[in-house]
C-alpha cells in the first residue's frame, strides 16, 4: 500500500501540489532539480511513498532505495557527469543536515567534489 503524509514537503511535490521542476517522472520515484543547487548538476531523486529517511525505506524491505540509487545514476549518465563522477547523498538526521522527511538522495556532479565533506 502506498503511503503519503499530506504535511510532507515532497509529498507534495510528488502529487505535483507544489511546483518543482521534474526530470524523471516515474511510477514509484520521481527526481526534480534542487531549488538551490550546490553543483551544476543537483537533482534530488525521491519515491512517491512517504519514508522519512533512506534507512527506514531500507529497513521495511520496500526496495525503494535500490530504485533511486538506479535512477540516480542513469540521471548522472543523462546529465553527462557520471563518466567523471558524481555524488549520492542520504542527509540522515537533522544532525546531517535533514531537513526535508521524506526520503531523498542528492544528486550532485559537474564539479569538483571535496572529500571530507563538510
Ligand atoms: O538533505 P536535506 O533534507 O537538507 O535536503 C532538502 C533539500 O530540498 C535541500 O537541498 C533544499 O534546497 C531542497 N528543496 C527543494 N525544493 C523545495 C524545498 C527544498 O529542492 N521546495
Amino acid at each position: 500500500m502506498s503511503t503519503t503524509d499530506p504535511d510532507c514537503l515532497f509529498c507534495k511535490i510528488a502529487s505535483g501540489e507544489v511546483p518543482a521542476e521534474i526530470v524523471r517522472d516515474g511510477e514509484r520515484v520521481l527526481a526534480f532539480r534542487d531549488i538551490n543547487p550546490q553543483a551544476p548538476t543537483h537533482v534530488l531523486v525521491i519515491p512517491r511513498e512517504h519514508h522519512p529517511d533512506a534507512a527506514s525505506a531500507a529497513g521495511a524491505g520496500t526496495g525503494l532505495v535500490d530504485e533511486v540509487v538506479r535512477e540516480a545514476h542513469s540521471i548522472a549518465e543523462d546529465e553527462g557527469v557520471a563518466s567523471t563522477g558524481y555524488r549520492m547523498v542520504f542527509n540522515t538526521g537533522s544532525g546531517a543536515g535533514q531537513t526535508v522527511f521524506h526520503l531523498h538522495c542528492h544528486l550532485l556532479g559537474g564539479r569538483g567534489l571535496e572529500w571530507p565533506p563538510g
